[in-house]
């Protein structure tokens, strides 16, 4: 194994180094960012001060040079800035960003840990198989708002407690809804590719190009993010803002938004010029957006998607995108994630899509890096978590995943 020296540091090969100082996968060996790790790092597991030892796993992704940014928590480097605090109580602290395959640190350090906490940004996919191989689990943390790519029956049915930094990155949500129905409905992705390219054509772009002045805007969830979406949509001056919920907002929290509650989902696509999606991902809503429902849509409408996204069909947006009956389609949220490089939503037609990066603002990183070290905290001295943080509690799901 290759060895190197970075900062003074001499690194016998990256991976079996970082591994070493709890900072497993990819290359997160990097420089000064390993420096302050490896300064934090000088706790032992064995020094507890008072109390049980636990194991805690982190999954986050890799931010290499990105990760200098101090504010830039929720990348396997910064690791929530939790380590110092973890390690000074005499927890064990480790963290990788090798999710996938049988081999990956996640499933060798799974083993043994007690908490595990995961980003929907990349997530841990925590199968009933992985969740049955983790003896020692207790608790799984989402750093986020989204625990779907958790098996929520099986830890249920193994007593397992999940939890969410709930409401944490909801207006960030929101802000990017709003951005990505501007994105699709003014056709501004062709605008902006066409003059970094060094062209320009102004009929390429606005033969497709629309106001979002008296149009109407549904949106299928009218939760924490549906509301904030909602709330920012009020100035545009639409014809009507309407929503669809198992839940009804009540006629004096309605009257706030300026929004109308449908309780037929078909008869609001049918009425919407734009469309967003803001469930979770549950048994009911896996699919919800195939052929059949993305029929049901106007013909040209805009479906914005920063859910999840396998509540929209791949290849029934595709085809629809190719085919025009929808306008466009938008979202930052894919069916696996880090996407594959031939996913279909890359290429197709009329598409605003990002990696996952709305709920993710460096601001939104601070609120779920704080969530989560208030519930670890909480769960280390045996106190409950914020009730609506419940994921899964004594066997149960909570209502919105049901
Ligand atoms: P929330 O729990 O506040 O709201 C969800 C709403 O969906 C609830 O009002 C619930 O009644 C409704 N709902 C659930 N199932 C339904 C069904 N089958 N039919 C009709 N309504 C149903 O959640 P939230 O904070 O608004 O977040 C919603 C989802 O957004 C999250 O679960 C997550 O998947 C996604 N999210 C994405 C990002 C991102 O970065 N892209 C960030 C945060 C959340």
């Amino acid at each position: 194994m290759a060895s190197r020296r970075i900062g003074g540091v001499l690194l016998a090969g990256s991976r079996a180094l970082s591994r070493q100082h709890g900072l497993t996968g990819a290359s997160a060996a990097d420089s000064q960012i390993l420096q302050r790790h490896l300064q934090f790092s000088r706790f032992s597991y064995s020094s507890a001060a008072g109390g049980e030892s636990k194991k805690i796993l982190g999954v986050f992704f890799a931010a290499h040079e990105y990760a200098k940014n101090p504010e830039f928590l929720g990348c396997v480097e910064n690791a929530l800035g939790i380590r110092e605090w973890l390690e000074s109580k005499g927890h064990k602290y480790v963290v990788t960003s090798d999710k996938d395959g049988p081999d990956s640190e996640l499933d060798k350090e799974l083993a043994d840990a007690h908490i595990l906490i995961t980003t929907p940004f990349h997530p841990a996919y925590m199968t009933k198989e992985r969740l049955a191989k983790a003896k020692n689990l207790e608790l799984l943390v989402t750093a986020g708002v989204g625990s779907d790519h958790i098996d929520l029956h099986a830890a249920a049915e193994k007593g397992l407690t999940v939890s969410e930094v709930t409401g944490s990155n909801v207006t960030s949500v929101a802000e990017d809804e709003v951005l990505r129905i501007l994105v699709l409905v003014r056709n501004f992705a062709p605008g902006w590719k066409q003059v970094s390219e060094g062209g320009w054509n102004v009929a390429a772009v606005v033969h497709h190009a629309y106001d979002l002045i008296d149009r109407t805007v549904g949106t299928v969830g009218g939760g924490r993010i549906g509301q904030e979406l909602m709330k920012r949509l009020k100035g545009f001056g639409l014809k009507e803002m309407l929503y669809y919920d198992r839940n009804s907002l009540g006629a004096e929290r309605e009257k706030e938004l300026g929004c109308k509650r449908e309780t037929d989902l078909d008869t609001m696509l049918s009425k919407c010029d734009v469309v967003v999606v803001n469930t979770p991902l549950t048994d009911q809503t896996r699919g919800l957006f195939n052929k059949e429902r993305i029929a049901k849509m106007k013909k040209g409408a805009y479906l914005v998607n920063n859910a999840r996204g396998a509540i929209a069909d791949t290849e029934a947006v595709k085809e629809a995108c190719e085919s025009g009956h929808l306008g466009g389609y938008g979202g930052d949220v894919w069916n696996a994630q880090p996407a594959g490089k031939d996913h279909p939503w890359r290429y197709m037609p009329n598409h605003a899509m990002t990696p996952h990066i709305s709920g993710t603002t460096l601001d939104a990183q601070k609120r779920f890096a704080a969530g989560t070290k208030d519930m670890i905290d909480r769960w280390l001295k045996h106190e409950a978590f914020p009730e609506q943080n419940y994921i899964v509690r004594e066997g149960k799901l909570a209502s919105q995943y049901l």
